[in-house]
C-alpha cells in the first residue's frame, strides 16, 4: 500500500499573526514557517502504518514556493521515503491544490491520500473533500483512528457528540484530526538521513493544472478585542446585571 501525504508550509502555530495595515491579508514576511500541524499528524500516521507493515511507501508532497522543500525534508526526517515539490505561488487555493494532487495521484497511483483536516493559515477544511470529489473516491474525514483491515481502511471519525467508524474501499482519502496521534520529533540522525532522500521538483504547469485564483479576499480584520470581566459581590448582583445590563435573562 502506497500513501501520498500532502503537507503545507504555513506560519508556525506558535506565532501570533498580525493583519496587514491595508487589511489585504496577514503579515508573513520574516515569520517562522513550519509544517501544518494536522499534516504532521498525517505524516506520523502514514509512517506508523509503514512501520507496522500495512504500507510500503510514504510519499510527501507540497504545493508552493521553493522553501516548501524544508517542509518536505521535515516530513522525510519523520520517516517519509521520498518527496515531491510542485512549484507554484505561495498558498494556492484548495481547488488548485486538489487538481494538482489529482494529477499526482494519476501518476503515482497511491492507495491512500492522507491529508490534514485543515491548514491552519486559511482554515479552509476543503482540499481532502475536493480531491475525493474530483477522483470519485471514498473519504474518511476528521480521522481519530485508522486501521487497515483486509485491504480496507477503517476510519473512526470525530463527529458531533461522538465518533463514527467508516470502512473504505481503497483507494481512498483520509484527513487527520487532532487526536489521531502525537507526532514524533525528527531526531538529528534522521534529519541528516532526510537530506539524502529523493526530492523531485516539478512545475504546476507541467501537470497541466490551471492554478488561476478563483477566490478574492475582500478584507481581513483582527477579531474584536474582548472586554475585561468584572467580579460581582453576590448572586443577586449577578442576576441583576444579567437582567438589566447584559439583558440575557
Ligand atoms: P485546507 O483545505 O486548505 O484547509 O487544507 C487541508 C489539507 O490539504 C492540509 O492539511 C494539507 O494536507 C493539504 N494541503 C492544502 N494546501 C496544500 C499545499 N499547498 N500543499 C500541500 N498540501 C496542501
Amino acid at each position: 500500500m502506497k500513501i501520498l501525504v500532502p503537507v503545507k508550509r504555513v506560519v508556525d502555530y506558535n506565532i501570533k499573526v498580525l493583519v496587514k495595515s491595508d487589511g489585504s491579508g496577514v503579515e508573513t514576511s520574516g515569520l517562522k514557517m513550519s509544517m501544518n500541524p494536522f499534516d504532521e499528524i498525517a505524516v506520523e500516521e502514514a509512517v506508523r502504518l509503514r512501520e507496522k507493515g500495512a504500507a510500503t511507501e510514504v510519499i510527501a508532497v507540497s504545493i508552493g514556493v521553493q522553501q516548501a522543500q524544508d517542509t518536505l525534508r521535515t516530513a522525510m526526517a519523520m520517516g517519509a521515503d521520498r518527496a515531491i515539490l510542485v512549484l507554484s505561488e505561495e498558498s494556492p487555493e484548495p481547488l488548485a491544490v486538489a487538481k494538482v494532487l489529482k494529477a499526482l495521484v494519476e501518476k503515482e497511483k497511491p492507495d491512500l491520500v492522507f491529508l490534514g483536516k485543515q491548514a491552519i493559515d486559511d482554515d479552509m477544511n476543503a482540499t481532502g473533500q475536493m480531491l475525493a470529489g474530483l477522483l470519485g473516491w471514498g473519504q474518511g474525514t476528521f480521522a481519530s483512528k485508522v486501521e487497515i483491515v483486509d485491504g480496507r481502511a477503517e476510519v473512526t471519525r470525530e463527529i458531533d457528540g461522538g465518533t463514527e467508524t467508516v470502512s473504505l474501499a481503497v483507494p481512498a482519502i483520509v484527513t487527520a484530526d487532532l487526536r489521531l496521534n502525537e507526532p514524533r520529533y525528527a531526531s538529528l540522525p534522521n534529519i541528516m538521513k532526510a537530506k539524502k532522500k529523493p526530492l523531485e521538483t516539478i512545475q504546476a504547469a507541467d501537470l497541466g493544472v490551471d492554478m488561476t485564483r478563483r477566490l478574492t479576499t475582500v478584507s481581513v480584520a483582527e477579531p474584536p478585542v474582548r472586554k475585561a470581566g468584572i467580579k460581582v459581590g453576590s448572586v443577586a448582583e449577578l442576576v441583576e446585571k444579567l437582567r438589566n445590563e447584559a439583558k440575557v435573562i
